[in-house]
């Protein structure tokens, strides 16, 4: 599962717990994107800040694993790379035993995939799962109906967007994030300004 997670949120956490239903996954291992490319200007947290967020918010479920893959590649994270990094890592930890790989992101991150490097070698390697917010109606991007799928989640009307408006505006995020989340942005005084 790859994304920012600038903050991790409990909709990305029932977002995965609904992939790994759906399509019966016996791990689900978040990402959390290296360098920005295109977010020059908001108040993002430090990428080992957000690892730190990905690795206590997904601590508690045997499923979800947190990956240092992204943050530690230099330059912009490329999807394709992320897949590559993970699926060697896994052949070397299992010996080479076969895996189905998919890949779960949001869906509009996911409509712009086909000017992303190597889309080939993404849908060649993995099943694509866009989760969207609801109401949220997606633009067909043209992809292989076979290679994608877009599952509905409730709880995506949480954004991270809204929890770092939250905090600028001093309002509450208790439930909105893990409880050890929130002491993260409280300790490391993450997203004060707007
Ligand atoms: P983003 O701009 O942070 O997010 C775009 C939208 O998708 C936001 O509404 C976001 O909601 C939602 N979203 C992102 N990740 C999500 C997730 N895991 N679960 C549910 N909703 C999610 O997107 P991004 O983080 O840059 O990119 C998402 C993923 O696509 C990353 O793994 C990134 O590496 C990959 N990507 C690859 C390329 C490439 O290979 N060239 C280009 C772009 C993106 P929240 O803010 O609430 O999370």
């Amino acid at each position: 599962m790859g994304g920012s997670f600038d903050p991790i949120h409990l909709g990305h956490l029932v977002a995965a717990s609904e992939a790994a239903h759906r399509f019966d996954l016996d791990r689900v291992v978040f990402s959390p994107t290296g360098e920005s490319y295109h977010k020059q200007t908001d108040t993002r947290a430090p990428s080992e800040v957000r690892y730190l967020m990905t690795v206590v918010a997904t601590a508690a479920d045997p499923r979800f694993h947190a990956t240092r893959v992204d943050i530690d590649r230099p330059g912009p994270t490329y999807t394709a790379e992320t897949l590559k990094d993970l699926q060697s890592a896994f052949a070397e930890e299992s010996g080479g035993q076969d895996a189905e790989w998919f890949f779960i992101t949001g869906a509009d991150a996911l409509a712009d995939i086909l000017g992303w490097r190597d889309p080939d070698r993404i849908l060649d390697s993995a099943h694509l799962v866009g989760v969207t917010r609801p109401g949220h109606v997606l633009e067909d991007p043209g992809l292989p109906q076979d290679r994608v799928s877009l599952i509905e989640i409730p709880a995506l009307a949480i954004s991270s967007t809204d929890i770092r408006r939250r905090v600028a505006a001093g309002a509450p995020i208790q439930y909105l994030v893990p409880s050890g989340v929130a002491h993260l942005i409280d300790k490391y005084r993450l997203y004060r300004s707007a």
